[in-house]
């Protein structure tokens, strides 16, 4: 018998990725999104398939009740939990839709898990470190988070989202484990979702300024989406409770990123200096020992190589020329 998966926000940029990774190893896959960010287009390659099943419908509404409740009242072996305004332009424009995913969608996808005697794995983020004291971040680190500021609502909704899943696992017994996520990119990123790499990557092949926030020495480490859905997946395998940082170690200016940006896509566009959001996070790199330890898993992906993926993506939309 095939394991029975529920994804949550699987019509998005990761999940869409990860619902097809799960068809390809044999699972069969009940996805459920609110299309709050997410696009079924996303999903178009696997929509036929027989063994998905799409709903779309909103977590924080609960998973045993509208149309999803004939779907999770079936054997459910695993619930990966992605639902979730994921870039800050987008959870800005959402800011309780992002604090309900977190919390009462966190706590439906618990309830489900541990009524199935299911494993649940939650998306949690690098966010909830904040603006990091502590470099690169460990997995022990706490964390630098303002709960009123601009980015409280993703950042507190994660924090509270990892407080309900370890609960869960710690006074009801139920098999829970943890992931926090670096910056990731990919294809299926949205043109305008306002991420660092889909804006720098629309930005150049449309010939318009790179709007690089303050004077770009601020740092991300990026990684590849495959690489994040191969380690996702090993994840939940492993029955670890985490938290566990998944991403790649490879840290880069957003200066240096947009300068890549402009040579991958051959673009003669020139880099504006914008006003920095608040509280953006001044560095950001996973030490991810543990997950090279626990999993055995290493990104595989370089960045030269999975920019040039995404720019190859960007420009299959619009069929822009260099
Ligand atoms: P995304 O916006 O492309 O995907 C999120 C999906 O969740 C969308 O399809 C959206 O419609 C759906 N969704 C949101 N709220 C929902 C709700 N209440 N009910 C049902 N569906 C809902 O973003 P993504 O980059 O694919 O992120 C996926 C997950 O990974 C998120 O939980 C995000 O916080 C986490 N994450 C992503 C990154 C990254 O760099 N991509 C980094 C850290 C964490
Ligand atoms: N950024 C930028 N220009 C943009 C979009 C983002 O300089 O048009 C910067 C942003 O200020 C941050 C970094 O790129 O320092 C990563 O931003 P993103 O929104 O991708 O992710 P997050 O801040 O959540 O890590």
């Amino acid at each position: 018998m095939p394991r029975r998966t529920l994804v949550t926000g699987g019509a998005g940029f990761v999940g869409s990725r990860l619902c097809e990774a799960l068809l390809e190893a044999g699972d069969e896959v009940v996805c459920v999104d609110s299309l709050i960010t997410g696009r079924t287009a996303n999903l178009a390659r696997v929509l036929p398939h027989p063994r998905l099943r799409f709903e779309t419908w909103d977590v924080a509404e609960g998973l045993t009740t509208g149309p999803v409740a004939a779907a999770t009242r079936a054997r459910v072996d695993l619930v990966l939990h992605l639902a979730s305004p994921a870039s800050p332009v987008d959870y800005h424009e959402h800011p309780l839709e992002t604090l309900d995913a977190g919390s009462r969608g966190t706590r439906a996808a618990l309830e489900l898990a541990h009524a199935h005697g299911a494993r649940l794995v939650f998306a949690s983020t690098s966010e909830v470190y904040g603006d990091p004291q502590v470099h690169p971040q460990t997995e022990d680190y706490w964390g630098n988070v303002s709960s009123v500021g601009p980015r409280s609502v993703y950042d507190e909704a994660k924090r509270f989202g990892e407080a309900l899943t370890a609960s869960y696992r710690r006074s009801l017994g139920t098999d829970t484990g943890i992931v926090r996520i670096f910056n990731t990119y990919g294809p299926r990123m949205r043109e305008h979702d306002g991420r660092v790499v889909p804006t720098f990557v629309r930005q150049a092949l449309a010939g318009e300024p790179l709007t690089v926030a303050g004077d770009g020495s601020q740092t991300r480490s990026l990684c590849y989406v495959d690489d994040l859905v191969a380690a996702l997946l090993a994840f939940a395998d492993s029955g670890h409770p985490g938290p566990m940082n998944l991403g790649n170690p490879r840290e880069l200016t957003v200066r240096r990123i947009a300068e890549d940006v402009l040579a991958a896509t051959g673009s003669r566009s020139p880099i504006e200096h914008v006003e920095r959001p608040v509280h953006d996070p001044g560095l950001r790199c996973p030490d991810i020992t543990l997950a090279r330890t626990e999993l055995g898993w290493e990104p595989l992906v370089p960045w030269e190589q999975g920019l040039e993926r995404t720019v190859s993506w960007f420009r299959s939309l619009s069929g822009r020329a260099a």
